[in-house]
């Protein structure tokens, strides 16, 4: 048996350890933070890090204004380091429904505080220069958003609240949770039980196995998402402003003297995280895709159409469209499959298996296209 607790918090990534590092600094008795892996190691350091404060409901929008405030004040909070550029963003339309989203968000985001206006394509270009304008309906400037490395903040909260007497207990897995008349009791683990009345479950993408385990159905399922890191890009500095662009559903940003792209699938592929063995670990399954340039806080996982635009953020703003389209593929290839060839579609081949992403809207998506 372990010492009992007041609190236990299963799951130490970015949303267990936040919520440690608060109830320690609430004073809300003694806290554990137990995960079965390594403290903030699985989805949390792999994120793309984007605070984006526009919303589409007020509440989430208020929330993420919360959120956001709390940033700059990490350091000072935690004690622990936490690298974070108030860019702001672009978020482009380029169909006539999306120009239409665009002047209801500013008025909403004015509403709420926000520091947003629609902006000139010129001035757009000139702020982010790698921004091709093209086939761009609108563009909608927000001043508020920022990115922070997203490797800091788990580990950052777990260290602060370590030092605030939350105990850490890495590498121990949590079986169940036992409910005796309807009342937690204790949180079973492989290495003893403990006593606690309050259950934290944060088990991020096995938040659902470890409800179910207890009786509990929680309706969450986890789903892949495609992220890639350039290598060195002349001119991309770290304050260049995000870009997302709408109908094609990507979202770009600065990232160690490169880019990082972010890809929504139109049709994702759900993980069933009962399929995998229980020592799954996610850094050893994108091991395969890691390369030179990817960092160990981010998932380097390429498709054929990511390829198939990556060159719009790796073009300079002066340099040749041809050549630096060839330049993006050395780059991809450091890090994916020995058997693709060339960066055209078709002749690529995916390392992660059929992802499911719809060629035509990344074709019809690509900005700034020769
Ligand atoms: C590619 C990508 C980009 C993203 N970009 C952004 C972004 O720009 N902005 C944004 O806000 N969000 C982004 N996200 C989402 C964000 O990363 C997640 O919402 C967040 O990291 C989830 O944190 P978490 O604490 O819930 O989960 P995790 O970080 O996965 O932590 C869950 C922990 O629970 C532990 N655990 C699980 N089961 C057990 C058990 N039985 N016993 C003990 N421990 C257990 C795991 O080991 C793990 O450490 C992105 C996600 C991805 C994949």
């Amino acid at each position: 048996m372990l010492k009992p607790a007041d609190v236990v918090v299963i799951g130490s990534g970015g949303l267990g350890a936040g919520t440690a590092f608060y109830l320690a600094k609430r004073r809300a008795g003694t806290v554990v933070l137990i995960d079965r892996h390594e403290i903030g190691s699985q989805t949390s350091p792999r994120a793309a890090g984007m605070v984006s404060c526009m919303r589409k409901g007020e509440l989430m929008t208020r929330l993420i204004k919360v959120a956001a405030a709390a940033i700059p004040r990490f350091t000072e909070e935690t004690g622990q380091p936490l690298d974070w550029v108030r860019s702001g963003s672009l978020k482009v339309a380029r169909r006539t429904a999306d120009a239409e989203v665009i002047e209801a968000d500013i008025a909403r985001g004015r509403r709420l505080g926000l520091d947003v206006e629609q902006i000139t394509l010129v001035e757009a270009h000139r702020l982010n220069p790698f921004f091709e304008t093209d086939g761009v309906a609108a563009v909608m400037r927000v001043g508020d958003d920022m990115y922070f490395d997203p490797a800091q903040v788990a580990v950052g909260f777990a260290r602060g609240a370590a030092a605030r007497g939350v105990t850490l207990l890495p590498g121990t897995a949590v079986t169940s949770v036992r409910i005796a008349s309807g009342r937690v009791e204790a949180v079973e683990t492989e290495k003893g039980a403990i006593a606690t009345p309050v259950v934290v479950d944060a088990a991020g993408a096995w938040t659902r196995q470890v409800a179910a385990a207890s009786g509990i159905h929680i309706p969450l399922v986890p789903t892949m998402q495609q992220l890639i890191v350039t290598e060195t890009v002349p001119a991309a500095r770290p304050d260049l402003p995000m870009v997302r662009i709408m109908d094609a559903a990507v979202y770009m940003r600065p990232c160690q003297g490169g880019f990082l792209w972010g890809v929504y699938e139109e049709e994702p592929t759900f993980f069933d995280m009962d399929a995998l063995s229980p020592g799954f670990h996610i850094a050893t399954s994108l091991a395969p895709y890691m390369g030179r340039r990817a960092s160990s806080s981010l998932a380097a996982a390429m498709s054929p159409a990511c390829l198939s635009r990556l060159h719009w953020a790796t073009r300079s703003p002066r340099g040749s469209p041809k050549a630096s389209r060839r330049s993006t593929y050395r780059r991809c290839r450091s890090r994916g499959s020995a058997k693709r060839r060339n960066p055209r579609l078709g002749s690529a081949r995916m390392p992660l298996g059929s992802t499911g992403i719809s060629m035509g809207r990344y074709e019809a998506a690509t900005v700034g296209r020769s």
